[in-house]
């Protein structure tokens, strides 16, 4: 497995979109091209049914792993204007749209969505439902909640909103970590508001934990999950710590080069874990989350109705996935559209009554082709090449070439059918980018992609 790793562990995509964002070809998107994207979904689909995802930035301190687009501030007079913000924008897409749209989903993310006072979100949440309360049978609700600053007051209220979904950003609870990171939070402190979700009715709680973070060891990960296991969530995300300091600036530089585990240990830090979970019953799903068998992830999984966009693995397979809020990215299956990345650049187009959008690509055949087979692979780990497609002569050559990774034994081939082994799931990445067809020479990804294993 030493040697997989250290062939296979080069700079590459996470597929959260195919093509991936640095080769948007639209780095101005124009309103019209997008509009024109959302039209063609309406015209398509004709189901209505859409995904939200409401990005809600500010955090009240810095973790220097982090990745995300956020504004740090401990000023909290920012929650209404921002809120009035997102309201305006979701009343903008209202217009655009030609009918009323079934939220089948909505996903607060940051950002720290529970930096908000519970009030604000649910003010939040009555303006874009039209309603005081919905029904979680036929909308699922979710939202990150972040440990330190989660209270009863937003549990409750968002549970008697319709809230059955959150994850808790757990991360690694070694002290040592959590200073090398700038998030010291107690497992107490986890527990707590664990227990508390579970106390009034949360069905779906999940854990979101990283390996590979600075100062990290075996022991650690192994006491992390066995905390995690202590309280049993009902999914686990145990995410690869993405180092791309030249994305993220001074967020990623509060510690040193040296104190990241090596490739060999890092992945020893994920195999390790994966074996407790799997010991207790987890199943692995996609790309680094598990869950419990009767999860509504794991039921998707089995039944091979899984899917995946920006917001992470979803069992909710619609066709458009809005994003409201700064730097939040939309996804018209047609075409992709980002919003202003700056706080104060997306309130001044929502004041000029515009759809704050800046970058984006319109979808040719080709790439909804390959998207296809590249979400294929990572919500089930193989994909049927189509048998009418006009692109019969790329097929042949993107099995040439998987032709490295059959010779290892990580990928099968059967008539059609590109399928990873078992021993291949570390791999997925390394597979999609065979079919990748703007994916430039590995020395010139260096600075594009953070390492697939
Ligand atoms: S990890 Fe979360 S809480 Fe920490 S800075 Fe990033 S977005 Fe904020």
């Amino acid at each position: 497995m030493d040697d997989l790793i250290k062939k296979y562990n080069v700079p590459g995509p996470r597929y959260t979109s195919y093509p991936t964002v640095p080769f948007w070809q639209k780095p101005e998107l124009k309103l019209s091209e997008w509009r024109d994207t959302i039209k063609r979904n309406e015209s398509f689909f004709k189901d209505n049914d859409i995904s939200l995802y409401i990005h809600l930035p500010y955090c009240e301190s810095l973790c220097t792993f982090c990745g995300c687009h956020k504004r740090i501030t401990k000023n909290h007079s920012v929650e209404e204007p921002y809120i009035d913000a997102v309201i305006k924008e979701w009343k903008l897409y209202q217009k655009l749209f030609n009918s009323k749209k079934n939220i089948k989903e909505l996903h607060f993310g940051g950002g720290t969505p529970t930096f908000f006072q519970a009030d604000e979100l649910i003010r939040l949440l009555k303006n874009i439902f039209d309603s005081d309360q919905i029904d979680p049978e036929n909308t699922e609700l979710s939202f990150e909640a972040h440990p330190n600053n989660t209270t009863k007051e937003h549990l409750t209220k968002l549970y008697t909103f319709g809230f059955r979904r959150l994850s808790l950003g757990v991360q690694d609870y070694s002290p040592l970590v959590q200073k090398a990171i700038n998030r010291i939070q107690p497992f107490e402190q986890v527990k707590s508001v664990h227990d508390f979700a579970r106390k009034i009715g949360y069905t779906s709680i999940s854990h979101d934990l990283v390996f590979g973070l600075p100062k990290q060891k075996l022991d650690d990960i192994i006491d992390t999950v066995k905390k995690t296991i202590e309280l049993k969530p009902d999914r686990i995300a145990l995410y690869s710590y993405a180092h791309v300091p030249w994305i993220k600036g001074n967020g990623q530089r509060g510690f040193d080069e040296s104190d990241l585990p090596k490739d060999n240990e890092k992945r020893q830090l994920y195999e390790v874990a994966k074996k407790m979970l799997e010991d207790e019953g987890y199943i692995e799903i996609g790309m680094d989350h598990f869950a419990l068998p009767h999860d509504n992830l794991a039921i998707a999984f089995k039944n091979k109705t899984l899917h995946r966009n920006f917001m992470g693995y979803t069992t909710q397979n619609t066709n458009f996935l809005l994003g409201l809020g700064m730097s939040a990215i939309s996804d018209s299956w047609f075409g992709f559209a980002q919003n202003n990345k700056s706080v104060e650049g997306y309130k001044e187009l929502i004041e000029q009554n515009q759809i704050p959008i800046f970058r984006g690509h319109i979808l040719s055949d080709l790439d909804l082709e390959i998207r296809k087979y590249i979400l294929d692979l990572m919500c089930h780990f193989e994909t049927t090449f189509k048998e009418d497609s006009k692109y019969k002569k790329l097929h042949r050559e993107i099995i040439e070439r998987l032709q490295e990774m059959v010779n290892d034994g990580l990928v099968k081939i059967e008539n059609n059918k590109v399928i990873i082994t078992d021993k291949g799931i570390p791999f997925v990445r390394n597979c999609c980018m065979a079919f990748d067809q703007d994916l430039p020479r590995e020395g010139e990804r260096k600075n594009l992609f953070s390492k697939t294993i």
